[in-house]
C-alpha cells in the first residue's frame, strides 16, 4: 500500500512561561500556503490595519520565489534549465545565483552526500513532481539516473554583466527542494525588514527564523518536535538569537513500498533512500538557507559522519537517532548556546 506522509513542520513555536505573561499586544499571525507546504509569519507590535498588505506581500514574494525555483512547475526558471538539453551558460538572478552558489559550497563539504545534481534520483524514488513508482527502480535504473548526477556537472558564472548557470551534462536534473524553504524563509525575514518590522518569526514549512522580541517582550522559542507521528511533541526549546532553524527527518516524509519504508532523503553515493538510524537533524545557522542546506547533508550521512561533521565546521546541530525501542539524541556545543531547554 502507498502512503505519503509530509511534514509540514518539524519545528514549532512553543507556547508562552508564566513569566512572559506580562501586559502585550496581541501577536499578528498570518499564514498560508505556498511550494506544497505552510508558511506562517508572527509579527509583534505591528498594527493588524496592515494585516492584508502584508498577506498579500508575503503571498506574492513567495509566489516569486516558486516561480523561479520549483521543480513542480514546469515554468519556473529552474525547471527550463532541467528541460534545456544543452551546456551553454542560462542566465539567472543574483538570488539563484547565490543559493546554488551555497548548496554547491555545502554539497563540497559534506563530500557529496548533500547534492542538489541529485533530482533524478528523487525523482525515480518518487518525490518530486512525477509521483510514486509502483516498484522499486531496479539497479539499471538508479546506475542511470546516478549517470546524470553530480555536483561537478554544476557550476555558477558571476562577472559585471550578469549570473548564469552552466551543466556539462544537458540531462542533469536540478533540485532545489532540500534549500527551498530556508530560501524562501530569508526571503520573508528579508520582506518584514523591507517593511520596517523588527519582532517576526517567519517561516516556510520546515525553516524558521525569528528576530528582536515576541508580543510579550520575550525571545522567540522554537521548538525542536520529537521524531513520532504525534504533533506538537517537544523535544528541545531554543533561542534562535536572530538565526535560521531547519530540521531534516526521514520519520514524516516517506511512503512504502514493496514491505519497506522508503525515505526521501537520497544517499547520491549509493542512489537509494538512507537506510541508517538518524532520524532528524536540525541546524541553526546564520540563514534559513544555509540551516537548510546542512540538515539533509547530515541526514544522509548519518549520525557518526554527522556529528564528526558538525564538530569539524563548528555546526550548531542537534541529532536525534532511533535506538531499539527508543531514541538517543546528540548536540553540538554549538546548538547548546541557543538551548533553553530540553525534555
Ligand atoms: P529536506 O530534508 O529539507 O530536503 C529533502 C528533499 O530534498 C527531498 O524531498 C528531495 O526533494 C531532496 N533530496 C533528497 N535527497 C537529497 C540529497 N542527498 N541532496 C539534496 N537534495 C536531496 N511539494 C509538493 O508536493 N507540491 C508542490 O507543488 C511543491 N512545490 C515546491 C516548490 C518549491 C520551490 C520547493 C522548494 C518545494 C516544493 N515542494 C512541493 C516540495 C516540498 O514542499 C518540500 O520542499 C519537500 O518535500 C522537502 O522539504 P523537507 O524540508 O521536508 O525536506
Amino acid at each position: 500500500m502507498h502512503f505519503r506522509n509530509i511534514l509540514l513542520t518539524a519545528l514549532i513555536v512553543t507556547g508562552l512561561t508564566a513569566c512572559d505573561r506580562a501586559p502585550q499586544r496581541e501577536p499578528l499571525v498570518l499564514q498560508g500556503k505556498t511550494m506544497g507546504t505552510v508558511w506562517r509569519v508572527t509579527l509583534a507590535g505591528v498594527d493588524p490595519q496592515r494585516k492584508e498588505a502584508l498577506q498579500q506581500a508575503i503571498q506574492q514574494q513567495l509566489d516569486r520565489d516558486d516561480g523561479e525555483i520549483s521543480t513542480w512547475k514546469t515554468t519556473s526558471v529552474l525547471s527550463r534549465f532541467n528541460q534545456y538539453q544543452g551546456t551553454e551558460p542560462q542566465p539567472v538572478s543574483a538570488d539563484m545565483a547565490d543559493i546554488v552558489t551555497l548548496s554547491l559550497r555545502i554539497g563540497a563539504k559534506t563530500a557529496g552526500a548533500m547534492d542538489i545534481t541529485a533530482g533524478r534520483l528523487v525523482n525515480l524514488w518518487g518525490f518530486g513532481p512525477v509521483g510514486q513508482p509502483a516498484h522499486q527502480p531496479d539497479v539499471a535504473a538508479i546506475a542511470a539516473a546516478r549517470a546524470e548526477t553530480g555536483l561537478s556537472h554544476l557550476r555558477v558564472i558571476q562577472n559585471v554583466s550578469g549570473q548564469w548557470l552552466q551543466k556539462d551534462l544537458p540531462g542533469l536534473y536540478v533540485d532545489l527542494s532540500t534549500v527551498g524553504e530556508g530560501y524562501a524563509t530569508d526571503h520573508l525575514a528579508r520582506l518584514m525588514e523591507q517593511q520596517g518590522i523588527t519582532n517576526y518569526l517567519v517561516s516556510v514549512g520546515g525553516a524558521v527564523l525569528s528576530r528582536g522580541r515576541n508580543a510579550s517582550q520575550q525571545p522567540w522559542r522554537v521548538a525542536v518536535q520529537k521524531p513520532t507521528d504525534r504533533e506538537n511533541a517537544v523535544e528541545a526549546r531554543v533561542d534562535l538569537q536572530g538565526h535560521g532553524i531547519s530540521t531534516s527527518g526521514s520519520y514524516r516524509n516517506y511512503y512504502e513500498l514493496d514491505g519497506k519504508r522508503i525515505s526521501h532523503v537520497i544517499d547520491p553515493a549509493t542512489g537509494r533512500p538512507v537506510q541508517h538510524k538518524l532520524v532528524s537533524a536540525t541546524v541553526i545557522a546564520t540563514t534559513a538557507l544555509e540551516a537548510d542546506g546542512w540538515d539533509t547533508g547530515l541526514m544522509v550521512l548519518g549520525t557518526a559522519r554527522a556529528k564528526a561533521l558538525a564538530l569539524k565546521e563548528h555546526l550548531a546541530v542537534y541529532l536525534i537517532t532511533k535506538e531499539g525501542d527508543g531514541f538517543s539524541h546528540w548536540m553540538s556545543p554549538g546548538f547548546k548556546t541557543f538551548l533553553i531547554d530540553k525534555s
